[in-house]
């Protein structure tokens, strides 16, 4: 009985004491955190600095490193973001702005952690969906969805396409279940000037069924009425959106001045397709 009742009040102190211990860990996670950045800062105190969009962080960004080798500039040491999540974010607050679509309601395909919270607080309605990704709101074939014709204001589906078999039959689902007026931003990582097709999905390449090129916009205009441009030079350079890249490593076929503003540094596209 003194057992049980020792029992019992044990758990009664760890349940009344856990968020005091819990939001202790959290100060020491962020002082840690908090730590590294400025250990961070201090020991790349020469690097050229930068502002992330995302969470505001001002100070040298990370360089990735790759099996083709070192990608400088490359990540947010605060959020994590890459090149492409910081240009994408740009294009989607620079959307949302201008479109003023407050109650709008989106379809996110493949959806990225960091943007879900972003869109989930500025949109009505927010469904994730993904062919099998545990965890989204619907587990659908992008080239069959199950959803009636004008279902959505906005699509987003970044790195997506060049996984589908047939991303024309895609393309012309995403443009049925978008209300008229909708936009989809749909981008691709283009790799060349022509678009070339695997026969099967290239496991060098994270299982890509094609290596998309600059042609890859025809595909685009094929579908939506209107497609917008926008690239790593439409923001302040400040931002860093330029993908540095050594592109040694890629094939003859595919490798392409077209993409580089200069040696190693690329540019980077998203597409913005209005019904
Ligand atoms: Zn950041």
């Amino acid at each position: 009985m003194k057992d049980q009742q020792q029992k019992e009040l044990y758990k009664g102190f760890w349940v009344s004491h856990m968020p005091i211990y819990s939001s202790f860990i959290n100060r020491v996670r962020a002082l840690k955190k908090r730590g590294h950045l400025s250990w961070f800062k201090l020991t790349n105190i020469i690097k050229e600095k930068f502002t992330c969009p995302i969470c505001g962080y001002n100070g040298p960004f990370r360089d990735k490193v790759l099996d083709t080798g070192v990608r400088k500039h490359a990540r947010c040491p605060n959020c994590g973001a890459l090149e492409r999540h910081r240009l994408r974010f740009l294009v989607v607050q620079t959307i949302f702005e201008e479109e003023h679509l407050a109650k709008l309601s989106m379809l996110h395909f493949a959806p990225e952690p960091f943007f879900q919270g972003y869109f989930k607080k500025r949109v009505e309605r927010y469904v994730t969906a993904d062919l099998d990704m545990v965890g989204v709101d619907c587990n659908v074939d992008i080239q069959n969805l199950p959803f009636s014709n004008g279902s959505y204001d906005f699509v987003y589906a970044s790195h997506v396409l060049e996984h589908v078999l047939d991303d024309r039959k895609a393309l012309c689902e995403i443009r049925r279940v978008l209300k008229p007026g909708g936009i989809a931003i749909l981008s691709v990582p283009l790799v060349g000037e022509r678009t070339i097709e695997y026969s099967e999905p290239n496991q060098e390449e994270w299982n890509h069924v094609r290596a998309p090129g600059l042609d890859y916009f025809d595909r685009y205009e094929e579908c939506f009425s209107r497609v917008l441009k926008y690239t790593s030079d439409s923001f302040s350079g400040k931002y860093q959106l330029f993908v540095y890249e050594d592109t040694d490593e890629r094939s003859a076929e595919k490798c392409c001045s077209g993409l580089s503003v200069e040696d190693g540094k690329n540019i980077d596209f998203v597409p913005v397709c209005y019904v």
